[in-house]
């Protein structure tokens, strides 16, 4: 199994996908030397925090950076260190695993007092910070409160919510967001391209589907995927993607629209005979049908969606009223729910369809 991420984990801010305004602004921050004590990057999973958080560290201490740029030059002695990990400079602790106060007042009160050994800043990245304890939160605010000179805390949450307030107030904030498919897509055409392969482009598009947003899983998948061989095909991709068939998805919502159940029933026996999962293909077509009424309110801007979707969406949302949108939406959340309790498990989808079939 390959490890595409870690091979092609972005070394440079230009290579970090999707994050434009906070690239910009980390950017702006180190070339004015005017960076924060305490950073938040808070996001779903798999979007850049921690790699973001890396690519900072060494540009903070890069002693090789050019001047009137933020990228670090990965090459001198402190960049090398880091990316190495044989620094006691830059600290990793993820606090999923190090929740007692103990850990705490150990691995980052007393580590963040002691002089630095090597580097200008002592970098602190601490993933997962919204899992510390109470008595380790506050042990952290009196450390933010004073903070230490060249001490950077960088904090990664992916449920900023349970951050206290007293924390994030001190800190600079950042809101990582899901990658777009457009960025994700090129972005895994070009490590297809770098590892001299060619793959068929419906199979990129399929791994951007499946992998919502998140780019480790997108590369992860993508590592799967050409593992197979030198030129890829869907059909050589699909043994080993999680199967949907977004054609069917395509052609299913077509149906519901016509209020064509002869069609939609034919549509999920050839769902059975593709071997595709059910489960996803009734939560891809929930994602669908939210689409729809994203776009019916005018909202298509929610919506991250190609060209070609994009004209099928505004088709079908002016085809359906709100209120058959939103009915087909309630039939196809019960066959999702009712799914676990059938042994047929396509009946709750034959339902939901012929119940949307009948709407008035
Ligand atoms: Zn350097």
């Amino acid at each position: 199994m390959s490890a595409i991420y870690r091979t092609y984990r972005p070394q440079l801010f230009a290579d970090i996908i999707g994050q434009e305004p906070i690239k910009l602004t980390l950017q702006n921050e180190i070339i004015a030397g005017g960076i924060a004590h305490a950073y938040m990057f808070s996001g779903p999973r798999a979007v850049g925090k921690t790699t973001t958080a890396r690519v900072f560290a060494r540009a903070i201490n890069c002693i090789k950076r050019k001047p009137g740029t933020a990228e670090p030059c990965n090459e001198c002695d402190p960049c090398r260190s880091i990316l190495d990990r044989r620094t006691l400079d830059v600290i990793e602790i993820d606090a999923a695993s190090h929740t007692g106060v103990d850990n705490v007042r150990e691995n980052i009160i007393g580590a963040a007092k002691v002089a630095n050994a090597q580097l200008v800043n002592k970098v602190f990245i601490i993933d997962e910070v919204h899992m510390l304890s109470t008595s380790a939160f506050n042990a952290l605010l009196k450390l933010l409160e004073e903070p230490p000179a060249h001490v950077v805390f960088i904090f990664a949450t992916t449920e900023l919510h349970k951050v206290p307030a007293t924390i994030i107030s001190r800190c600079e904030r950042f809101d990582f967001k899901k990658i777009p498919a457009k960025e994700m897509f090129a972005r895994l055409a070009f490590i297809t391209k770098c590892e001299k392969k060619t793959i068929e482009k419906e199979v990129l598009q399929d791994i951007v589907r499946l992998s919502q947003g998140c780019q480790r899983d997108a590369e992860s998948l993508l590592g799967q995927v050409l593992s197979l061989g030198d030129a890829i095909t869907y059909k050589d991709a699909s043994a080993i993607l999680p199967r949907t068939d977004h054609a069917l998805v395509l052609a299913m919502a077509d149906a519901l629209s016509v209020k064509d159940s002869h069609k939609g029933l034919t549509l999920v026996d050839q769902l059975i005979e593709n071997g595709v999962d059910l489960d996803v293909f009734v939560g891809d077509m929930i994602e669908y049908l939210r689409n729809i009424m994203l776009y019916k309110n005018n909202v298509a801007g929610l919506v991250d969606a190609d060209e070609v979707a994009n004209l099928k969406f505004i088709e079908l949302s002016s085809v359906l009223s709100m209120g058959e949108i939103l009915t087909l939406i309630s039939h196809w959340m019960s066959a999702q729910k009712d799914a676990k309790w059938f042994s047929l498990p396509q009946l709750p989808l034959e339902v939901a369809i012929v119940k949307g079939c009948m709407r008035e």
